[in-house]
C-alpha cells in the first residue's frame, strides 16, 4: 500500500461540469429492476432520464423520472425517437422474455452509434429436488402437460395465455398482475390478480389450497417470484418451465447498480464530467 493511501488520501470524485447539460438517458423498462434503476438514476444530477414502458399495465405508478408509454414503431421508430430526443445512452432493463424490444434496441443503437447496456438477471438454475420439464416456448407447454386432466398453476403473464385454450381438459389457476379478461376461454378457470414479491409460506399455502398438480412458468429469474419454484420443490410438484428466448449479444450487467456503474464510466469517457 502506498504512503498516501496509508494516510487516508481522499478519493477523487469527478465534479459535474457546470457548462454541460446532463447526459440524456433512455431506460427501457417494465420490470422490478427498471423501477430500482430509475430510483437510483433520478438522484444523479448529471443524468436526465426518461423511462419507457410498453403500456401493458393499465395504470403504471408514477415514478421519479419522466415516463413515456407505448411502442416506438419498430427499429426505425426507435432510431428516430433516439435521434429526435438527443439520447446519448440506452439501458435495456426489459424482461428477459421481451426479446423483440431488446433486439430493436440493439439494432437502433447500433445504427445510431448510441451506447447500450442490458440489465439481465441471471436465469434460475435447477436445484436438487426440482422436477423441471424445460420447454422451448409457451406452446410447447401443452405437450409437457399431456392429455390427462390436471390442475395447472399458470404464471406466464397474460399475453400468451390463449395458447392453453387448446387444452381445455385441464383446470387452470391463472395468476397475473393485470386481470385476464377473456384471454383464456376454458371451462375450468380460476383467476387471481396479484403482484409479487410472494413469500415461500404464502406460495406453499396457496398451491396446497388450490390443489395445484403442476406449475407452469417462464424462467424469468430474480428473487421476487422465485418462491413459487421453491414451493413446488417443497410440495414435490413438477414444473413446466419455459427457457429464455435468444437475446441480442450486447454488453450486459445483472442489476441496477451495475448499470449505474456503466453510466458513470460513460459520463467520464464522453467528457460529461
Ligand atoms: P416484446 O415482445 O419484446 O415487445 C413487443 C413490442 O412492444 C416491441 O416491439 C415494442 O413496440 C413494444 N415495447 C416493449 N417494451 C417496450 C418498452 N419498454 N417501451 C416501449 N415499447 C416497448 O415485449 P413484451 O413481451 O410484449 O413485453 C412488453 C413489456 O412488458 C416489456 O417492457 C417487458 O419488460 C414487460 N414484461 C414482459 C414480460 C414477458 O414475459 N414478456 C414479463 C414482465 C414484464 P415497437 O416495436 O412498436 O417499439
Amino acid at each position: 500500500m502506498s504512503e498516501a493511501a496509508d494516510q487516508g488520501s481522499p478519493t477523487r470524485h469527478p465534479k459535474p461540469n457546470p457548462d454541460r447539460r446532463p447526459m440524456q438517458v433512455l431506460v427501457l423498462g417494465g420490470t422490478t429492476e427498471s423501477s430500482a434503476l430509475v430510483a437510483l438514476l433520478a438522484r444523479e444530477t448529471d443524468l436526465s432520464v426518461t423511462l419507457s414502458l410498453a403500456g401493458r399495465t393499465a395504470a403504471p405508478r408514477p415514478g421519479p423520472v419522466p415516463m413515456r408509454v407505448g411502442g416506438f414503431g419498430g427499429v426505425e421508430g426507435l432510431a428516430r425517437w433516439l435521434a429526435g430526443n438527443g439520447i446519448e445512452a440506452v439501458i435495456d432493463a426489459t424482461h428477459p422474455f421481451a426479446a423483440r424490444i431488446s433486439a430493436n434496441a440493439a439494432a437502433a443503437c447500433g445504427a445510431g452509434g448510441v451506447p447500450l447496456i442490458a440489465v439481465r438477471r441471471p436465469a434460475w438454475e435447477r436445484q436438487s429436488g426440482d422436477a423441471w420439464i424445460e420447454v422451448e416456448n409457451v406452446p410447447a407447454c401443452l405437450d409437457a402437460l399431456g392429455p390427462e386432466s390436471r390442475t395447472v398453476f399458470l404464471t406466464i403473464g397474460r399475453q400468451e395465455l390463449s395458447a392453453f385454450a387448446r387444452a381445455p381438459q385441464h383446470a387452470y389457476v391463472v395468476r397475473t398482475i393485470e386481470p385476464v379478461g377473456e384471454a383464456l376461454p376454458v371451462p375450468n378457470l380460476v383467476t387471481v390478480s396479484a403482484r409479487g414479491p410472494f413469500t415461500l409460506e404464502d406460495e406453499v399455502r396457496f398451491m396446497r389450497e388450490a390443489r395445484i398438480e403442476v406449475l407452469v412458468t417462464k424462467n424469468s429469474g430474480g428473487a421476487a417470484t422465485y418462491p413459487k419454484i421453491e414451493a413446488a420443490r417443497r410440495l414435490g410438484l413438477p414444473v413446466v418451465i419455459v427457457d429464455r428466448p435468444a437475446l441480442p449479444d450486447v454488453p450486459a450487467v445483472t442489476d441496477a447498480a451495475g448499470a449505474l456503474r456503466w453510466l458513470k464510466t460513460e459520463l467520464v469517457r464522453r467528457g460529461f464530467t
